[in-house]
């Protein structure tokens, strides 16, 4: 077992403060904060510029909001034309269309044909027409990557959003940077996905869980290293209207948004497999979301229910403590 299972009860964090050698950086990117805490030696050489022009080139890439991003060109193009596109983005679709067939669909980018309807900060919500509309151009297998970087869409009106695994990906580039600067203990997120290289000092990473509901507490603590640790939750982008959460999470069944969760933390060894697998299992709940990460290698999970209750992979069985 790779985790101390004692410890995943609901405490608060606890991260010892290590001064000697220590630096630490944020700033918003990507619509969210990146955090860095790292350890350097004299010669380090500072990793963040290298980093903050990394994120800004994958924000230009990716976003559905930047003016001629690459996501946006395929949007409005890919449903007339094949369209295109980078080896990167293109191994991104390939990655997505593995997700949508290893979840049974929970993973779908066409989401966001129903997604981009909803407009969370405004309070904004399709009604049910437009959404049963919207609903039908969700089908990410009539996505189709062609020879030669190319990708075409086989449903008219269909629209990706690749928001479930872009930050993810987005982390494990920032990972490879702090390796080639020799960095060797560090922590990076980027909202909601995170890495952990090494250790943090002498011991592993306390990294926490927040609490679906009270912004201030951390629901439980693992100690971790040379993980990637992404928690989706419906707390991040939301709004409630008539009693009823509206989140960003999406059930592309329906377009609506996921019901039966408040969070999921996966745990894995890349940042953006623990991103793409939280997004789904999100979507997937609590039995359908846990036969999926007990089959699969290396992943841990902890799931937390609308009503509180709190769900862990075989692997994390939590002691008495
Ligand atoms: P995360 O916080 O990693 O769970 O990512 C949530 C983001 O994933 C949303 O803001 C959307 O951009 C995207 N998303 C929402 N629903 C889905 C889905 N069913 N499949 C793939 N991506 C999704
Ligand atoms: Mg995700």
């Amino acid at each position: 077992m790779r985790y101390l299972p004692a410890l995943l009860s609901l405490v608060f964090l606890c991260q010892p403060v290590l001064a000697d050698g220590w630096e630490k950086a944020e700033w918003k990117v990507m619509g969210t904060l990146a955090s860095l805490s790292y350890h350097a030696d004299s010669d380090t050489v500072d990793p963040v510029p290298a980093l903050k022009a990394e994120l800004e080139r994958l924000n230009a890439m990716l976003s559905p909001w930047v003016e001629n991003s690459e996501l946006k060109r395929v949007n409005e193009h890919a449903d007339e034309q094949a369209v295109e596109i980078s080896n990167e983005f293109y191994r991104l679709l390939q990655t997505s269309a593995h997700y949508h067939r290893l979840t049974d669909g929970a993973f779908d980018i066409s989401f966001a044909g129903a997604g981009h309807l909803y407009d969370y900060r405004a309070g904004k919500a399709p009604d049910q027409d437009r959404l049963r509309e919207a609903a039908d151009t969700i089908d990410a297998s009539a996505i189709e990557l062609l020879p030669d970087n190319r990708v075409r869409f086989a449903r008219p009106g269909m629209r990706i959003d690749l928001g479930g695994i872009a930050k993810g990906h987005a982390v494990d580039r920032c990972i490879d940077i702090l390796r080639d600067h020799g960095i060797k203990q560090a922590w990076m997120s980027l909202g909601g996905d995170s890495y952990v290289l090494g250790q943090h000092g002498e011991r592993a990473w306390q990294v926490g869980i927040r609490h679906p509901r009270q912004a201030d507490k951390t629901a439980l603590s693992l100690p971790v290293s040379d993980v990637a640790v992404s928690t989706s939750g419906d707390y991040q982008r939301y709004f409630v209207r008539d009693g009823q959460r509206y989140h960003h999470i999406i059930n592309p069944g329906s377009g609506k948004s996921a019901g039966e969760l408040a969070s999921v933390t996966i745990i894995a060894d890349t940042s953006l497999e623990a991103d793409a697998l939280s997004t789904s299992v999100f979507v997937l709940g609590v039995d359908k979301g846990l036969a999926l990460v007990n089959r699969l290698d290396g992943v841990s999970a902890v799931l937390i229910r609308l009503d509180g209750s709190v769900h862990y992979s075989d692997d994390l069985t939590p002691g008495d403590g």
